[in-house]
């Protein structure tokens, strides 16, 4: 186990795939330094082709990285393979069920992969634990969606293994779904096992993850607790449609925006003042209000606003800074 308490780390990790035929060669992870509390459940986020996938299939050992040092448990990928190979789990994305197998003897399958003695195999209990003991020997192709997906953890489980990585775990399922997966992982943190998850949706990193990362670009833009980031990107934004056209109000300091439909936009952070107070001192500058509606920023917003400088100059981490979130059309 780590000495300090990591369940991961990952110190200046550098992946370049190399170009096919002809193709510039694709930095995907540019110094990646993230480390994992053991016991949490840590969210990686980022927009498409932010580098999350690499990192966690150099976890999995199904990517080599091209530098830098990862350690899984406290196994060195490098020095101690197969120790770390044996302290992670990975649920893969796409819901791939050989539906000639049953949930019990594809769990035998990744078990023999593993190279779990027959003794220790723990198949029944473990497809217990994801609901799905009543159908241990159905058709695999009689599984809906989400016993796909909760076979596909139980799979990743029959080694035992202290950290499980999740990615998009419910990419694509619906709502109640969704949260039974939530609840289940809740459960499996509860009983000790150390989560990362890769995930598009806020909402899925606000319900469930103690730490989050956010990475754009194979770079780390942020790395905090929970609710840090989620009080620093807690940004709204006010619609109003004036009675007429009105020039823009001076409303004290406040990002203010023309829109194309004849609205514009506020934008503000709830921590610092109340949507009355905004009404009034817009009430104030003579503006007849025909009508409100709020926004709340989201995770796109989050990118834009944690990456600002991105298309620039970028040179390092801009968290602390507020750029408004653009008015995406
Ligand atoms: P994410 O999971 O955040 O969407 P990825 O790790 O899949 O991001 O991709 C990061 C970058 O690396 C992307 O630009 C992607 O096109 C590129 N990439 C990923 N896999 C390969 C590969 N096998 N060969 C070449 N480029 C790749």
């Amino acid at each position: 186990m780590s000495a300090a308490g990591h369940a991961i780390e990952a110190r200046n990790l550098r992946k370049t795939y190399r170009g096919s035929r002809g193709q510039a060669p694709m930095e995907a992870l540019k110094g990646v330094d993230l480390y994992v509390p053991q016991g949490s459940i840590f969210g990686l986020l980022g927009p498409n082709g932010a580098g999350k996938s690499t990192f966690i299939n150099i976890l999995a050992d199904l990517v080599v990285k091209t530098s830098g040092d990862v350690s899984i448990w406290g196994f060195d990928i490098d020095k101690n393979p197969r120790q770390a190979r044996a302290a992670i789990g990975v649920v893969p994305q796409e819901l791939n069920i050989d539906p000639f197998f049953t949930p019990a003897e594809a769990m035998e399958l990744q078990a023999g992969l593993y190279g779990v003695p027959k003794a220790e195999r723990r198949t029944l209990e473990i497809l217990d634990a994801v609901g799905l003991a009543d159908k241990a020997d159905a058709y695999a192709r009689t599984l809906s969606g989400g016993m796909r997906r909760r076979l596909l953890v139980a799979k990743a489980l029959v080694h035992q293994p202290p950290v499980l990585v999740l990615d998009e775990p419910t990419a694509g399922v619906d709502i109640e779904l969704r949260k039974q997966l939530w609840d289940y992982v809740r459960e499996l943190n509860a009983r000790g096992t150390t989560i990362v998850l890769t995930t598009h949706y806020l909402e899925e990193a606000e319900e469930l993850c103690d730490r989050i990362a956010i990475i754009n670009h194979g770079e780390v833009a942020a790395v905090e607790a929970k609710e840090t980031l989620l009080h620093r990107i807690e940004q709204k934004q006010l619609v109003i449609r004036p009675a007429g056209e009105v020039p823009l109000p001076d409303l004290g300091g406040l990002k203010v925006e023309a829109r194309a439909d004849g609205c514009f936009a506020v934008s503000y952070s709830p921590e610092d003042i109340m949507a009355g107070e905004i009404i009034t001192r817009i009430q104030n500058a003579g503006i007849e209000i025909c009508d409100i509606t709020t926004q709340q920023s989201d995770l796109e917003d989050v990118f834009l606003q944690l990456t600002y400088h991105k298309n620039d100059e970028y040179s390092g981490p801009v968290v602390g800074e507020k750029p408004v979130p653009s008015t995406r059309s």
